[in-house]
């Protein structure tokens, strides 16, 4: 089949939930949620040299607003409610970046009584983002990886 195309025909046809998936994965507002040494790395990340709103990425104060929660840090017993509250509180369709070794199994702290073996016990995690601290490139790299997979989403709604 021959596509339109802009130049030659001056009009293009494309697929609404292939449009709606690429407004939304270029368009991630991100709650600014660190929960140890982690969260300097996504500080980094959100700064000057890495500049992630280049990427449509804009950190928020509130859960009501974001769309992505990027887990930077060691999950404790004791703050796994509060996460699982506020990630219950973020719009539709949200997405999940666990950051880092404590954030993805616990790390150093995988035998503490306190600590929780793994964010994705309490909340569902889209990308892991490997390192003890990983790094920003490490982070933009998964931030890459989860615009790939909302880009190929085929529905509207999640
Ligand atoms: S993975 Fe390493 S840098 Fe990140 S919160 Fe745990 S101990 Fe800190």
């Amino acid at each position: 089949m021959r596509y339109p195309t802009l130049e030659r025909d001056g009009y293009a046809l494309a697929r609404l939930d292939e449009l709606a998936a690429a407004a939304r994965a270029h368009s991630l507002w991100y709650l600014s949620f660190g929960l140890a040494c982690c969260a300097v790395e996504m500080m980094h990340a959100a700064g000057a040299r890495y500049d992630m709103d280049r990427f449509g990425l804009i950190p928020r104060g509130s859960p009501r607003h974001a769309d992505l929660m990027i887990v930077a840090g060691t999950l404790t017993n004791k703050m796994a409610r509060a996460i699982r509250q506020v990630y219950d509180q973020m719009a539709e369709p949200r997405y999940v970046i666990s950051m880092g070794s404590c954030a993805n199994g616990g790390g150093y702290y995988h035998y503490s009584y306190s600590v929780v073996r793994g964010c994705d016990r309490i909340i569902p995690v889209d990308v892991y983002v490997p390192g003890c601290p990983p790094t920003a490139e490490a982070l933009v790299y998964g931030i890459l990886q989860l615009q790939r997979k909302i880009r190929g989403e085929q529905r509207i709604a999640r």
